[in-house]
């Protein structure tokens, strides 16, 4: 027997469920915001990673799955998509049609983190990216796409929005120095992570979840106060449409987020319901991003949400997905052809239908029709077949009526609607 590689898990059963709930609100929402999908490839080459992501970034340094192939090219399972999505946008010359770009995906992630609670080592997201605009009010819509996503899968009350503004190139580097000599001067009680991330990532100090980090820099000099007069006016239109979008925010300066690549507007949103691991998703803008990848200089804004924690939310929040309507069709050899265009039949109106391929006695399929999750059972035999009827049985309430043939959807409906 094999077991699983550690940090991977298996999904099915009634989780699917959850799992395809959420996969129809995404979609959806996607569509009505105008979002194509993208497809992209699960094993990427690890430079671009390393440059895309950042050399100093958690995800970089400890967490990718490496490996040289046969060929002895080095290449990654894809630890996110964004890198992912600007090599495709960059390398298939998208942004020659010269208009903003909005493209979805979904899929796989991978990253050698230690499993807990709502971390895995493979886990799956679905995310945006959209290219060609700089303006607040795309900040603000890609964030509300994910606020409508999150509300429509029914945890909007156990979730809060974050937002912070990072700065830009021209503000953060005076800002870094700043923070550099502050935490210089708190470098006792900082952990060994943070002592690491001092001098190569200091922001990252900002956001340790370490109790004594937290404390050491609850004085700390913070990006919003310093930043340059555009993203500072950048940062008050993207709050103003959010507000406009009927979506509550809490500004959390300390939020810096994992990745390099981020500029002016980051976001997360997260819970209390998932211990450590509290972030359901989170994204921001990336201006420079395209350009570090080889491509124009054309701005950025993506996230991500975390398929598998908004899943876990909604099995622990009880909201039950509804289930396809399940209809037994019993039926016996005389009435062979009459079960199976019942069965077209109802499966043209989106009825999962299903028959005992055994095609055992009456008593038979009716206990497997009962122990199938079935909520009704239409049963065509002889006499029903001569008088032109279907009898058909409620599983839940155990009443069975005969119908007309040409009466059996509408008769369908309201039962199942009752
Ligand atoms: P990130 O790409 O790190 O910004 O992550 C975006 C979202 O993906 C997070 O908010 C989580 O919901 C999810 N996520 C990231 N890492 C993991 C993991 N190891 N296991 C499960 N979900 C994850």
């Amino acid at each position: 027997m094999f077991s699983k590689v550690k940090g991977f898990r298996d999904i099915y059963g009634d989780e699917i469920r959850y799992w395809k709930k959420f996969e129809d609100i995404f979609t959806e929402v996607f569509n009505k915001y105008d979002y194509q999908e993208f497809k992209l490839p699960i094993l990427e080459k690890v430079e671009l990673f390393k440059r895309g992501i950042g050399d100093t970034t958690d995800i970089v340094e400890k967490e990718m799955f490496v490996f040289k192939d046969r060929g002895g090219e080095k290449l990654a399972l894809r630890p996110e998509g964004t890198a992912s999505l600007v090599r495709g946008y960059i390398e298939n010359k998208i942004y020659t049609q010269g208009l903003i770009s909005k493209y979805y995906y979904y899929g796989p992630m991978f990253r050698r983190e230690r499993p807990q609670k709502g971390r895995f080592r493979q886990f799956y997201q679905a995310g945006v990216e959209v290219f060609g605009s700089n303006l607040p009010i795309v900040d603000a819509e890609v964030i509300k796409t994910m606020y409508e996503i999150l509300i429509s899968c029914g945890i909007g009350d156990i979730i809060t929005l974050n937002i912070n503004s990072l700065g830009c190139p021209i503000c953060r580097p005076a800002y870094k120095d700043k923070l550099i000599s502050f935490l210089s001067s708190q470098k006792d009680h900082l952990c060994s992570d943070c002592n690491n991330r001092l001098e190569k990532n200091p922001l990252r100090v900002l956001d340790c979840k370490v109790d004594r980090c937290k404390s050491a820099v609850s004085n700390a000099p913070l990006m919003v106060d310093h930043l340059c007069s555009d993203c500072n006016e950048h940062f008050k239109q993207v709050k103003k449409f959010l507000l406009h979008f009927n979506v509550n925010y809490n500004i959390n300066p300390y939020m810096v987020r994992g990745l390099d690549y981020y500029v002016r507007t980051a976001f997360e949103f997260n819970t209390e319901f998932l211990g450590a691991s509290n972030a359901v998703g989170g994204g921001g803008r990336y201006d420079g991003l395209i350009k570090t990848l080889g491509g124009p200089d054309i701005p950025g804004i993506g996230y991500a949400i975390g398929a598998d924690r908004v899943v876990t939310l909604m099995m622990e929040k009880n909201i039950i997905p509804d289930l396809p309507t399940k209809i037994s069709v019993i039926f016996f050899n005389e009435t062979f052809e009459e079960g199976f265009k019942l069965l077209d039949l109802l499966r043209s109106q989106s009825y999962t239908a299903i028959y005992d391929y055994e095609m055992g006695s009456f008593k038979n399929q009716f206990k497997k029709a009962d122990r199938s999750g079935s909520r009704l059972a239409v049963i065509i035999g002889t006499d029903e077949k001569e008088k032109g009827v279907y009898k058909v049985k409620d599983l839940i309430t155990g009443n069975q009526i005969e119908v007309e043939q040409t009466k059996l959807l509408e008769e369908i409906n309201k039962i199942i609607r009752k």
